[in-house]
């Protein structure tokens, strides 16, 4: 392999189409975008947010490759997200990453999207081998890395934090992603609400903290009042099984990833928590917290440079694809 490797990734699991490019020696050089935003009241309808994707792929991977300062020539690999995500969201991003390795004549290379929150926190943080809480629209997660793997030291057993706060905000007409807009409500509140705390050995559930939250939403109790107890509550709870699994593990650095990782609020609980525990705490920058090309670039490169890619015919999208079941070639086991 040469030098300097660079890497063009897709990211299209959910709401977000994106294409970024990195280099072995600069990192991260450029990250374009385009969100699908669904109508008010709505959450993401797969078949909208893929044609939303297919209307925009063309464009998002020009300005990569325009604002980059690079070639096509120069791109030795294109990687794509290949799970886990929404079918038609995920095809959109598998066939744009094909045309282009094939066209190009380069080598494709499958990423799990949740390892690209991981590897792209840990690029951008300066974390080496950290207990991560990976909270987005997709996971709420606990992991460490153990033999070849991250590990799931603790999880949700129903809805995602992202999901949560998505469907809180729309039980009050809001478009999804509504997580910044429960953050600024629940800032506007000091006034706790109880709602069900459930935390079972190391796993978290949400669904009942909706469900309570709504029925105090119809009971007329004020917007503000319910987000701020909602957050204490959710955030509570995870923070809780994190210091379990950092006690457990004696991790000296904890980094959290994923679109939810951007709420101040969980940053300062999770802050004091860490604190206790002699512990380093990371908080992936604010741009790429949520989903973006540059975590599937980034993963990409890493596995490319270990031997990793996959045939044009073998590539499939996975719709459910654990992040416990994907071998990290590119980690030495400690
Ligand atoms: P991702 O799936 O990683 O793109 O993350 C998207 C999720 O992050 C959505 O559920 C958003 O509502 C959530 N999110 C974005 N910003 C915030 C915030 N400031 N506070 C809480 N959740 C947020
Ligand atoms: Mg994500």
């Amino acid at each position: 392999m040469k030098g300097d490797l660079r890497v063009l990734g897709i990211e299209s699991t959910a709401h977000t189409f994106s294409a970024a490019l990195v280099s072995e020696k600069k990192g991260l050089i450029c990250d374009v975008r385009d969100i699908y935003t669904p109508p008010e009241g709505s959450g993401i309808h797969p078949a909208e947010a893929s044609i939303h994707h297919t209307t925009v792929a063309t464009k998002v991977v020009r300005e990569a490759i325009d604002t980059s300062g690079l070639s096509w020539a120069d791109v030795d690999a294109v990687a794509y997200a290949m799970g886990p995500g929404l079918g038609p969201c995920l095809r959109v991003g598998a066939v744009t990453a094909r045309t282009l390795a094939l066209s190009l004549g380069k080598p494709l290379v499958p990423v799990n999207h949740a390892v690209g929150h991981i590897e792209l926190g840990c690029l951008l943080t300066g974390a080496t081998s950290p207990l991560v809480l990976l909270i987005s629209g997709g996971h709420t997660m606990v992991v460490s890395y153990s033999s070849g793997m991250w590990r799931v030291l603790g999880e949700t057993l129903d809805l995602t934090l992202g999901q949560l706060l998505d469907q809180l905000g729309r039980y009050a007409g809001w478009a999804s992603p509504c997580g910044r807009r429960v953050e600024e409500a629940a800032s506007r509140s000091h006034r706790y609400l109880r709602l069900p705390y459930t935390v079972k050995g190391n796993d978290v559930s949400f669904s009942g903290i909706l469900t309570a939250a709504k029925r105090l939403t119809d009971a007329g109790e004020p917007f503000d009042d319910v987000c701020f107890s909602v957050q204490e509550t959710a955030f509570a709870t995870t923070v809780e099984v994190t210091e379990r699994a950092l006690a457990f593990t004696g991790n000296k650095e904890l980094m959290v990833v994923g679109g939810v990782a951007a709420n101040k609020r969980l940053s300062e609980m999770l802050s004091t928590m860490v604190a206790r525990h002699s512990t380093k705490f990371y908080a992936v920058p604010l741009r790429y917290s949520g989903d973006c090309g540059a975590q599937i670039a980034w993963t990409g490169l890493l596995a490319y440079r270990s031997g990793v890619s996959i045939a044009v015919g073998d590539s499939v999208v996975r719709q459910s694809w654990r992040l416990d079941t994907v071998p990290l070639p590119w980690r030495n086991d400690a």
